[in-house]
């Protein structure tokens, strides 16, 4: 069989790149259904976008390479696509957007999208082997038990990253880029909670408050979760992406830095009282109790000197961590690294050397933030691949 265009992976970049890449386009899945990530995204209502999405909000080693597709396929567009199709969304918050009913809805606007297109769909299809012959790529693929060889001028990689390997992540995109000579970047979980081999937040799992989570040199001010292995919540989640193993984080329990001043004036109306019951009226009372190990809190609030509530202040401010690792692939939402994008066009997302092979979404070395922007990145850069394979 001859196809134009053959894309693996009928994930978010691969379904936009098909509703855009012109006629005789391919897409196969080894999975059952289409959009499972997006199905299951945002606990069933997909982030589908962020208001804020700008090129700040992603990881790469390249940090300008995201700029040209995210500026040409922005989150206003695909806000007017979702508003085509009469989706009801809402901000959640931080510019995040969502769906009103389910993530399904932005499935099915995909899929119609695709079938405006012309686009046929194989599910549940195996890919083997890959080659190009120079003119045109060949690839084996298994269906309903039968084997058969696809021939197609442009081959769209787009089949993720290695999250979650019980939803079919595979990882078979850094495999077709190593395979034509295309460098990648180690991939690493992404958005994934982090664990202490200690144990030592057991106690403390379920409690939650805001903090500001820092590793190497990001920040986020969010909340964050202690669980029964160790830190997840917003704000962690977000600052794993930064982190490498045997480095420490910095847990910030005094992120808008008031709590000083409400000490003293509590001093002043509540002397009597213990300086943990007062500091557990600005931190969760399990957590005050944990940190009675760690710091000095003995004695009434009316016993404690400016210097001894600055000092604690102070050490609130920087509570240092040292993750043992993190919960890796089964959790984490995204995978960092992947296809370098020192070999790719940032224009068109295909290969410098190999002509119409182009790498999409998450297999690709650009990792958003938490918050709609890794949906934003499979539109946009999906979007410009479709848009060069259909002109080119
Ligand atoms: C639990 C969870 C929640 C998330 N929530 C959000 C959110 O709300 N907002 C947001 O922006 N991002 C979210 N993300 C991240 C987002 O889902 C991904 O960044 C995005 O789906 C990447 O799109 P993609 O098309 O590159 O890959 P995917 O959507 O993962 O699609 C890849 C496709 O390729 C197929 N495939 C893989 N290997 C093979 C193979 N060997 N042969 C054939 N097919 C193959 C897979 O079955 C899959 O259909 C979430 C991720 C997870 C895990």
């Amino acid at each position: 069989m001859k196809v134009e265009t053959l894309i693996i992976g009928a994930g978010a970049a691969g379904m936009m790149c098909a509703a855009h890449a012109g006629p005789g386009v391919l897409v196969v899945d080894h999975a059952k259904a289409a959009g499972e990530k997006i199905r299951i995204s945002g606990g069933g209502r997909c982030n589908f976008t962020n208001l804020y999405a700008s090129p700040q909000n992603f990881i790469s080693q390249n940090k300008h390479f995201c700029k040209s597709a995210l500026g040409r396929y922005t989150q206003w567009d695909f806000i007017a696509l979702v508003d085509q199709y009469r989706i009801a969304w809402h901000e959640k918050t931080l510019g995040q957007l969502f769906c009103d009913n389910s993530a399904k809805d932005i499935i099915a606007m995909l899929r119609a999208e695709m079938d405006k297109a012309g686009a046929q769909l194989w599910l549940q299809t195996a890919v083997s082997e890959i080659s190009h012959d120079g003119s045109a790529f060949r690839a084996t693929l298994t269906r309903e038990g039968r084997s058969q060889t696809v021939t197609a001028r442009n081959l769209v990689v787009a089949c993720g990253g290695k999250s979650i390997p019980k939803m079919g992540a595979t990882g078979m995109g850094y495999q077709i880029a190593t395979q034509f000579g295309l460098p990648v970047i180690d991939p690493r979980p992404g958005l994934v909670p982090l664990t202490f081999s200690d144990e030592k937040f057991k106690p403390l799992a379920g409690v939650a408050t805001h903090a500001r989570v820092s590793a190497n040199d990001a920040s986020f001010d969010e909340a964050i979760l202690f669980t029964h292995r160790g830190l997840s919540g917003p704000a962690v989640l977000q600052a794993s992406s930064y982190w490498h193993e045997g480095e420490a984080i910095c847990v910030n329990l005094n992120p808008k830095g008031d709590l000083l001043a409400a000490l003293q004036s509590q001093r002043q109306s509540d002397g009597r009282k213990a300086l943990t019951t007062v500091l557990a009226q600005h931190l969760p009372a399990r957590l005050v109790d944990h940190l009675k190990a760690e710091l000095p809190l003995d004695g009434n609030i009316a016993d404690q000197s400016d210097a001894k509530l600055t000092a604690l202040c102070d050490r609130l401010a920087d509570w240092t961590l040292t993750p043992a690792g993190s919960e890796g692939y089964r959790t984490a939402e995204v995978t960092l690294g992947g296809v370098d994008t020192d070999a790719l066009s940032s224009k068109t997302m295909a290969a410098k050397s190999v002509p119409g092979l182009y790498f999409i979404g998450e297999c690709v070395d650009v990792t958003g933030w938490l918050g709609g922007y890794n949906f934003q990145w499979a539109w946009s850069s999906g979007w410009a691949a479709g848009q060069a394979i259909a002109n080119p």
